[in-house]
């Protein structure tokens, strides 16, 4: 993509009051340094080694989002810097995140990742797993972390009309989360879906964060 190309796509977001977080896995710094010369400061890796290459290698004004499946004995690592967990797909995770938060004396904003799905995925809250931990009073006492949001990623298939009913559920969910437990958090307001295939589709069913790879690089 070039610059003209991408301040388009950033216009659109912008209209749309959708963020751009640049799936940056697999590419090279050469290519990630390019979109920082465009203007892109958030970047999205889903390896926690393939991350901390990276990290020393661009700006300090760069922030980073775990957007992967995240193990919990690798948190440590990413803990005094990351920016974003979109990929919180357990209460095991969540608390170990707390954890190396307080060390680190930051909070972390974390994303719930939801299976949303038809297709089998491992990763993920069902909607009865996250009522539990919210319901919980280990959970009210994580003062470390602070969760914005929800992430789901839908099926990947050419069915748009499946993409959709997905990226509905995800709001859907949001907004449930929102009325039965965030209503006092401001900061409860991200719905992170979308990529370069179906970002226009999620936009359309409320996304406000887009992870888009292939179609910048
Ligand atoms: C790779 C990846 C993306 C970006 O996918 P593209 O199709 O390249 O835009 C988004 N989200 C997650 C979790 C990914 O792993």
């Amino acid at each position: 993509m070039n610059q003209d190309e991408y301040n388009n796509l950033l216009e659109y977001l912008n209209d749309h009051n959708a963020h751009l977080v640049a799936v940056s896995k697999t590419r090279t710094i050469d290519q990630l340094n390019r979109l920082y010369k465009y203007g892109q400061r958030t970047f999205g890796e889903n390896r926690v080694q393939e991350l901390l290459q990276k990290v020393n290698q661009l700006p300090d004004d760069v922030q980073w989002h775990m957007i992967g499946h995240l193990q919990t004995n690798k948190v440590k690592q990413i803990a005094s810097f990351i920016e974003l967990i979109h990929s919180v797909d357990s209460f095991k995770l969540l608390k170990e995140i707390n954890k190396q938060a307080k060390i680190n004396h930051r909070t972390i904003k974390c994303l719930l990742q939801f299976k949303i799905a038809t297709e089998e995925t491992k990763y993920g809250f069902t909607q009865s797993s996250a009522i539990e931990m919210l319901n919980s009073e280990t959970f009210n006492n994580l003062e470390h972390i602070q969760i914005v949001g929800v992430m789901g990623m839908a099926t990947f298939t050419h069915d748009k009309s499946i993409v959709k009913k997905e990226f509905q559920t995800l709001k859907t969910i949001s907004e449930k989360m929102k009325s039965d437990y965030f209503l006092q958090s401001s900061d409860f307001n991200q719905i992170s879906m979308g990529m370069s295939g179906d970002y226009k589709l999620a936009i359309e069913e409320g996304s406000t964060m887009v992870r888009i790879g292939s179609l910048l690089f």
